[in-house]
């Protein structure tokens, strides 16, 4: 089966897009014996199953002659699940149908619904949407549905499952009986087949995906990871793959918010798609990663439901999907028509039973390993370096004069290194990862000092807890102001009014100079003041203890981050920590002079405002972590 025999406006329409030949799912639906009928088909997303209805509804749009039907009202109605898929689908039938000259309407809760309704008024022929906005419209006699002679839903799996029976019920006894029905869902359980009983006659029943075949495109690793190392194995998971585009699966919204903050402060383009992000940031999310100003993506399940993304070649995983569907399609964002793509899965050691067998369930075969190391890390930027560089590039006189000025003053070599620092900085630093099997985390557990810090010199700050001390934002402070990096600062422990902390004895004059030169009155950050404490923390341990785990930054371990937040389980921030007694002058966490990091994000929100303080996720921290001091 070819597109021969389509109309001359579809197949032009398919041309400009270069798709030459159907898909299964096309081919299936476009065979004499589906002509006319209603269909139930089993199609996975990625499968070019929105063309695939498309191009089944043409008889039901088109006359013979292959002009649009005449009618007052819409022809054709199709039902997704999302406002994303909803929106998708609505693109994908704009083109589809552009030279035909119909017209679209997109109706999706978070949208003006005047604004919809002025366009269903002026003559849409094609209506997509989802379930509660359509029902709106019908019940308020703006969607007319009496010309309609067709009507899709789309992973009517999933409607079902959010809950849109009522809805779905609604929209189609309100339909005419003659109507074609078109039911896409990717899986067939029972009530979609009482569904199709119902409102279906005499479905052809089209499947043209078999369990292997699903994630033939799709490399499939689970990668394990000591539980609080979760976030650690992303960031090295997304500098190793270095993907033009990756999503990432979180199970709450809550989740979502973290881990969005915490690779937006690591330097990543990112944005969050969850249920708290109204249409239009999700929207907006959605433009960044299309254009590419943004290249990873943090979202839950029902946000990411059926997102289209062709240049989106890894999905990760970072909470477990609740059951082998999910695992499913959350990985059908990528290896989408005839695309590679891979699929990660992060599993906390505790969790590794449960993995394996979901993968069973699914069929699945996935090459189980640990995150990718620094070295691994840097030996594949290494590579990539080579090849970019190496790339040819036009080059202007201007570009060629300076290039001549900067001879006289560096040798190539010099210049050559500068430009690999160059391309380097601007990629966020790998993450030292504990060595990933249970004797190793045995002896990390016992290491009680790194080789550094044998001898160290504790040094006091005069803010403490009262003031919103947070190693989240204490430790860039501390690499600021004392020209430090973070494997240069060991223990810190937060008192009421204080903070102490250790330095290597080797660089602690060092430092004290650095905090010296860097104090003033210009900032908050000037202001706080440092000094050598030849008793070391007057803290008390339990003290600390009482208030909560992780605030301290554990000694032994100096060069491991604390991570007061991650995907699983609840920041330590998250107990209520407000200052007590009078209320300091300045404003914490500080902020720095010079502070270039863009706040960006789905919403474009800032990421602290006074109010947040003290909130996990609102630290702002005011330098990119790994990168070394940053002089003021
Ligand atoms: P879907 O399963 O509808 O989400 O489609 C997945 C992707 O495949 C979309 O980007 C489609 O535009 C694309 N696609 C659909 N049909 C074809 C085709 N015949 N050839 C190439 N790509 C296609």
């Amino acid at each position: 089966m070819t597109f021969a025999d389509l109309p001359a406006r579809l197949k032009d329409a398919l041309a400009q897009r270069d798709y030459s030949q159907p898909t299964d799912v096309q081919a299936a639906v476009l065979e004499p014996a589906a002509l006319g009928r209603d269909l139930i088909v089993s199609a996975q997303t990625g499968s070019g199953k929105t063309v695939a209805f498309g191009l089944a509804m043409a008889a039901q749009l088109l006359d013979e002659a292959g002009d649009l039907r005449r009618a007052d009202s819409p022809l054709a109605l199709v039902i997704a699940p999302t406002r994303e898929l909803a929106l998708q689908v609505s693109r994908e039938l704009a083109w589809l149908y552009d030279l035909s000259g119909a017209r679209v309407a997109t109706c999706v809760g978070g949208m003006n619904p005047s604004h919809e309704r002025k366009v269903l008024r002026s003559g849409a022929t094609i209506v997509v949407g989802t379930p509660g906005r359509l029902r709106d419209h019908l019940e308020r006699g703006a969607l007319d549905l009496s010309a309609l002679s067709a009507i899709v839903l789309d992973e009517a799996d999933e409607m079902l499952d959010m809950g849109f029976r009522d809805e779905l019920e609604a929209i189609l006894e309100a339909s005419p009986d003659q109507r074609r029905t078109l039911m896409f869902s990717a899986t067939m359980p029972r009530p979609i087949e009482a569904l199709a009983q119902r409102y279906q006659r005499n479905a052809l029943r089209i499947a043209t995906v078999d369990k292997g075949r699903s994630h033939e495109d799709i490399s499939y690793q689970a990668v394990t990871v000591s539980p609080p190392e979760v976030e650690n194995a992303v960031v090295n998971l997304l500098r190793f793959h270095e993907a033009e585009t990756a999503i990432l699966f979180c199970a709450t919204r809550d989740s979502v918010r973290r881990l969005h903050a915490t690779l937006q402060e690591r330097g990543f383009s990112v944005v969050a798609l969850s249920g708290e992000h109204s249409q239009q940031e999700r929207n907006q999310a959605l433009q960044a990663l299309r254009d590419r100003r943004a290249r990873v993506c943090v979202a839950t399940d029902v946000a990411a439901r059926g997102i289209d993304l062709p240049s989106l070649s890894l999905v990760i995983h970072v909470e477990i999907p609740r059951d082998a569907e999910t695992l499913q399609h959350r990985s059908g964002r990528t290896g989408r028509a005839g695309k590679k793509g891979t699929a990660i899965l992060i599993v906390p050691f505790p969790r590794r039973k449960r993995v394996e067998s979901m993968l069973r369930h699914a069929s699945i075969n996935a090459l189980w390993t640990d995150a990718p190391d620094r070295e691994a890390i840097m030996a594949q930027d290494r590579e990539r370096l080579m090849e970019t560089l190496m790339q040819p590039v036009e080059v202007t006189d201007a570009d060629r004069e300076l290039a001549e000025r900067l001879l006289t003053q560096k040798s190539p070599a010099e210049l050559a290194a500068m430009l690999v620092h160059a391309h380097r900085s601007k990629m966020p630093e790998p993450e030292d990862m504990m060595p990933n099997n249970p004797e190793a985390r045995q002896a990390a557990q016992k290491e009680k000092h790194r080789a550094g810090f044998e001898d160290t010199v504790w040094f006091r700050m005069d803010i403490g807890r009262r003031q919103n001390a947070d190693p989240r934002w204490i430790l860039p402070l501390l690499c600021r102001r004392g020209h430090v990096t973070r494997n240069e600062i060991g223990a810190i422990r937060i008192g009421a009014d204080e903070t102490y902390f250790q330095i290597p004895t080797a660089i602690a004059d060092k430092f004290a100079d650095a905090t010296q030169r860097t104090a003033g009155t210009e900032s908050d950050e000037e202001a706080i003041r440092f000094e050598v404490s030849k008793d070391g923390p007057r803290v008390a341990a339990r003290a600390n203890r009482r208030d909560g785990a992780g605030r301290d930054r554990p000694a032994h371990n100096p060069g491991v981050k604390v991570h007061p937040r991650g995907p699983h389980g609840k920041p330590s921030g998250e107990r209520s920590d407000k200052p007590r007694g009078p209320k300091p002058a300045g404003k914490f966490p500080p902020k720095a002079k010079a502070d270039g990091e863009g706040n960006g994000g789905a919403g474009g929100k800032p990421k602290f405002k006074p109010k947040d303080r003290g909130k996990p996720g609102f630290h702002k921290k005011p330098g990119k972590p790994g990168r070394g001091p940053k002089a003021n």
